[in-house]
């Protein structure tokens, strides 16, 4: 199968985009066409977590062996996390997808944990000399998920920018304190849309790219602009849709609804990518926090990125730039010319139109802090604890309503946001983890994930910080 850029530039192999990351034009790979993988599926629940991987990454990555694919997602899906890679939780009338039992207890461990094998397998399939550097913004999350993946695998270094004051503080100590020798950690003074910026111009950056290929490095990403970071994501909807049918939540063949917290728009296009696969998906309700410029988009096909920009409780979707919905744009229309006059229009005045056929796949819907917190508040009660991003999912979908069965995708571990939650169930206290343990163990909740009990003990490694134009300085300072 063949991979092509949105900008119409460029033509690639799966590895090979695995490889680039971003494509030479500016644009995202995007697969040609989707192929069918449910209907190819004997009985979906007969299949565990590995074999769902190997059934749909293999649709898609079709110049991996089998061997290679199989040894990939046998490295990733295994005790790095704690339990069940993805399981469904009831809770009253409701369904949570809990994706946040990896590593680094969010969401973005399931697709981070298969990528540098990925990336070691496409380096070798296409003769690569240079070593990789994965070089990544992140809105708090996918920083430490990269980081705790890459961490000294040989051949490979890492670099990540975080914006400063744009993520919380158990997200950024968790940056900061991550050993390793081949990694970077820098905190800048913006925000996450100029970090994420900031990656692209340096992936654009000819003379420094040539500079860093002189000594032996390739650039590459582990951001969702990454389809090897979207792929794998596309396995859990399968999975969640297997639960739901071993569980007698859905009869076969009914469609299911999902609702996900959304910013960059990674997670809910792997939720289309599966639809477009055959699974019986109904509505994708895409949840924004007050940084809504999602909804506003897809209730009036105006993208507008100029307003306020607010920093909430569920920092990872504090985005006004989603990079992904290019994608999304492209398999609409299939026009690159299109793309690249919206791109354009984005980079220069901030906002395009895009009409597009109306239909029910994708739904814009969002929640202000106030029903955020009070969905916290909510479930709680009901004898479980969400996450602030979680929370705005829940609220967003309470305003859209039912219909049929829906599945709120659970993204990040509440102690992660320990202080937040605290707050909205009212649990004030000096140590919010251990507080909230002590609150999840009376529900019958499990305790804090490792990874966050245990940060408080770990020194900090990183404290750089540095403005946005000099992201590239920092880049060729640490490698060259
Ligand atoms: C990254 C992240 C999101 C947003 O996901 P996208 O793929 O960027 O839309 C939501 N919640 C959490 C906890 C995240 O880390």
């Amino acid at each position: 199968m063949d991979y092509i850029s949105t900008r119409g530039g460029a033509k690639a192999t799966p590895s090979y985009a695995i490889l680039k990351g971003i494509a030479p034009d500016g644009g995202l790979y995007v697969p040609r066409e989707f192929p069918a993988v449910f209907d190819k599926l004997r009985d979906i629940c007969a299949y565990d977590y590995q074999e769902l991987a190997f059934e749909i990454l293999s649709a898609f990555l079709t110049d991996f062996t089998e061997d290679e694919l199989k040894r990939c997602i046998a490295s990733a899906y295994t005790d790095t996390f704690d339990g069940d890679v993805a399981p469904l939780r009831k809770v009253g009338e409701d369904y949570f997808l809990e994706l946040f039992h990896g590593r680094t207890a969010a969401f973005k461990d399931v697709a981070l944990s298969i990528l540098p094998y990925l990336t070691m397998t496409a380096a070798e399939k296409n003769g690569l000399r240079e070593e990789p550097v994965i070089l990544t913004a992140t809105s708090g999350d996918t920083g430490k998920a990269a980081l705790a993946a890459f961490a000294d695998v040989p051949g490979t270094f890492i670099v990540v920018f975080f914006p400063e004051d744009g993520v919380s503080d158990v997200q950024k100590l968790q940056m900061q304190t991550q050993q390793g020798k081949n990694v970077l950690v820098v905190g800048i003074d913006g925000n996450f849309d100029h970090a994420q910026s900031g990656v692209k111009a340096i992936f654009g950056d000819e003379a420094l790219n040539a500079r860093l290929h002189k000594a032996g490095y390739a650039l590459t990403s582990a951001n969702s602009i990454n389809i090897g970071r979207l792929l794998p994501q596309v396995v859990y909807y399968y999975y969640a849709y297997a639960q739901m049918l071993k569980t007698g939540g859905i009869s076969a063949g009914e469609k299911l609804d999902f609702t996900v917290p959304t910013g960059n728009f990674g997670n809910i296009l792997a939720g289309w990518y599966a639809k477009r696969t055959g699974l019986p998906v109904g509505r994708l309700i895409c949840a924004s926090n007050s940084n809504k410029v999602l909804y506003d988009f897809f209730s009036t096909r105006t993208y507008d990125k100029n307003r306020p920009f607010y920093k909430t409780a569920s920092p990872s979707m504090d985005i006004l730039i989603s990079s992904n919905l290019e994608r999304f744009l492209y398999h609409k229309c299939g026009d690159a010319g299109q793309i690249r006059r919206l791109m354009g229009s984005l980079s220069d005045g901030g906002k395009y139109d895009f009409d597009f056929e109306s239909d029910s796949d994708i739904i814009g819907s969002f929640a202000d802090e106030a029903e955020a917190r009070a969905a916290i508040g909510k479930i709680y009660e009901r004898g479980y604890i969400i996450d602030p991003h979680t929370a705005v999912a829940y609220a967003a979908y309470e305003k859209v309503g039912a219909s049929g069965k829906n599945v709120i995708i659970a993204t990040a571990s509440p102690y992660k946001f320990a202080d937040e939650v605290c707050a909205a169930i009212g649990a004030d206290s000096d140590d919010a983890i251990e507080q909230l343990s002590e609150l999840a163990e009376a529900i019958g909740n499990a305790r804090a994930p490792k990874a966050i009990s245990e940060l408080k003990n770990k020194p900090v490694l990183h404290s750089r910080v540095c403005a946005v134009g000099d992201m590239a300085g920092e880049v060729e300072g640490f490698l060259l």
